[in-house]
């Protein structure tokens, strides 16, 4: 028997977890169901924050995306791991929490979505260690913790060289202004991940919320401009469930174009290709993909880092033990534990570079099929400059109609010449922190191919040949005016369709300068506000 629901939410990730408690919570008397591809999030290795490492390559929690070969890395293919867990990437991800700036929300100049619109969201989902404070709120649903207590030492070594450097110090990235070095603050509660499954789902106690797992939606059944239904597979079998008020689609951005794609929504000279009954010409999904590219510099120190803390078996004992019995020590952290988000030149207004530490190094993190985070066996640390906006733009595409095939992904990395001179001036400041006291003091040497390179050209060789993703890919449903620019209006509603939502990180009109999970909870939060509001 087919089964009806009044709200139906494909993708239980940093947005769909949040669009669903909501809605279960606004709408008591409504049926609401969730569809996710992925299983439980029962494993471990989700709860412990340090166990990211083994969530990163990890086929029974990850989607293990590969790109096309992209021009700008010399046609390497780059590994792009997501979220396939309740959860969703919130259940994998480093757990560094940071809103972006004011501006860029400003700047997508759409309206009820400026900054001033937006912070009562990212104040709403916050239970946030500075407690309440015109920016920060002590009674929301996610947890963001300190790691003052357990930082390495090479962190405050970053910090003090970036101090001498000239750039100021931060105490809050998500306060008034961005800018300067400092700790991240984690999505972390007392040593265990605060993620949008555990704090969100988990929580829904209504009855008229069900929960669907292991079952991967293939389509959306769209009848003139309404849609009707989904279709989705589990254990093989096909099943439909029909919907009377409205579909949202939250499954990322990859999924959610794909799954429009599939559903006859999209280039209609693209779908032409592959049979599927045209329904709607939109020529911007799956286009604007837009991604945060960073290049890992790592270098040997002569006191001990994380890899000597995380990577002998017996170690590895010690310090789960020590998680397990009392939440402290080296697990409870992500292995990104500093940042500095900086200005390219000081004549623009808002830093449009981030530069990461790690007091780890994993040199082996390679484009390989065995991609895994596993420490290198010397003690180093790691520099990882990141363009915060950039202008090169890719697409995400359907290869064919069988919903289990990846789409083709391509960022098109280093397609705008904008971002790699941006990116040569991350790595120049990058190297000038690490040769920069006090961190200088620690460096024995540099690790990898950077320590051969001098040239500008040589270091752009490196800076192809060794750029990776930073997770962060959005845009490919953009959120704008009209079918002519965009995917969904600023309801966040398909253009053309009455009740087909997408809220997710693929509505990005652009990148947000900094990570992107509170983005897309704070997204969350919105959507099911529009929904309450009949917006
Ligand atoms: C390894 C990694 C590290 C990261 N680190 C950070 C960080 O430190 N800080 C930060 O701010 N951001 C980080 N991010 C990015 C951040 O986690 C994402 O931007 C955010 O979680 C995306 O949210 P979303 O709602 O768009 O999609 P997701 O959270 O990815 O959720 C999409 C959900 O839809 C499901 N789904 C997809 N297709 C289907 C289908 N066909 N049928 C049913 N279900 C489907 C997926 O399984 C998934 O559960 C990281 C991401 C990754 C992958």
């Amino acid at each position: 028997m087919v089964e009806k629901y009044d709200y139906i939410i494909v993708g239980s990730g940093s947005a769909g977890s949040i669009i669903a408690y909501r809605l279960s919570e606004y709408f008591p008397n409504k049926k609401i169901l969730l569809v996710e591809a992925g299983n439980n999030d029962n494993n471990i290795m989700v709860k412990i924050p340090a166990g990211y490492g083994y969530l990163f390559n990890n086929n029974k929690v990850n989607w293990k995306y590969y790109t096309e070969e992209i021009r700008g890395l010399n046609n390497r293919k780059d590994y792009w791991p997501k979220g396939k867990i309740l959860g969703g990437s919130s259940s994998i991800n480093a757990m560094v929490y940071i809103r972006g700036q004011k501006e860029d929300y400003d700047n997508w100049e759409i309206n009820d979505w400026s900054w001033n619109d937006l912070l009562p969201y990212f104040i709403k989902l916050e239970n946030h260690y500075l407690g309440k404070t015109s920016y920060h709120n002590d009674d929301g649903k996610i947890k963001i913790s300190n790691i003052q207590k357990e930082k390495h030492q090479l962190t405050d070594e970053f910090i003090k060289s970036c101090i001498n450097l000239g750039i100021k110090k931060n105490d809050d990235f998500n306060g008034q202004d961005q800018e300067g070095v400092g700790l991240y603050q984690l999505n972390t509660n007392r040593g265990v991940r605060s993620n949008v499954s555990r704090e969100y789902l988990r929580k829904i106690k209504n009855k008229n919320f069900k929960l669907i797992t292991s079952s991967h939606v293939s389509k959306i059944i769209l009848k003139d401009d309404i849609a009707t239904g989904i279709e989705f597979l589990k254990d093989n079998k096909k099943f439909i469930a029909n919907c009377n008020d409205e579909i949202i689609l939250s499954a990322g951005s990859i999924s959610s174009p794909q799954i429009l794609q599939l559903s006859g929504v999209g280039n209609q000279d693209d779908l032409r290709n592959y049979n599927i009954d045209k329904v709607k010409h939109l020529r911007y999904v799956g286009q604007n993909l837009q991604d945060h590219l960073n290049v890992a510099l790592h270098y040997k120190t002569n006191i001990k880092s994380l890899n000597d803390d995380l990577r002998p078996i017996t170690n590895k004992i010690f310090y789960f033990l020590k998680w397990f019995l009392f939440k402290n020590g080296p697990l409870t952290l992500s292995i990104n534990q500093a940042g500095a988000f900086v200005k390219s030149d000081q004549s623009i207004n808002t830093p449009d570079l981030q530069i990461y530490f790690l007091p780890l190094t994993a040199s082996n993190l390679s484009n390989s099929k065995n991609a895994s985070i596993e420490p290198d066996p010397f003690s180093g640390f790691t520099i990882a400059p990141c363009v915060l906006r950039p202008k090169s733009k890719g697409f995400v595409k359907i290869k064919s109609t069988n919903p289990l095939e990846h789409p083709s992904i391509n960022p098109n990395y280093f397609d705008h010449d904008d971002d790699m001179f941006l990116m040569l001036k991350a790595y120049n400041l990058s190297n000038k922190i690490s040769q920069t006291k006090p961190l200088k003091n620690f460096v024995e040497k540099k690790v990898g191919p950077h320590q051969f390179i001098s040239s500008e050209d040589e270091k752009i060789d490196f800076i192809r040949q060794n750029s990776k993703t930073t997770y962060h890919p959005v845009g490919t449903c953009k959120m704008g005016f009209s079918d002519k620019d965009s995917v969904v209006d600023s309801s966040l509603k398909v253009h053309g369709f009455q009740n087909l939502r997408v809220a997710d990180a693929s509505v990005m009109p652009n990148l947000i300068s900094g990570n992107t999970n509170a983005a897309c909870m704070m997204i969350g939060e919105k959507c099911a506000d529009l929904i309450r509001n009949h917006k």
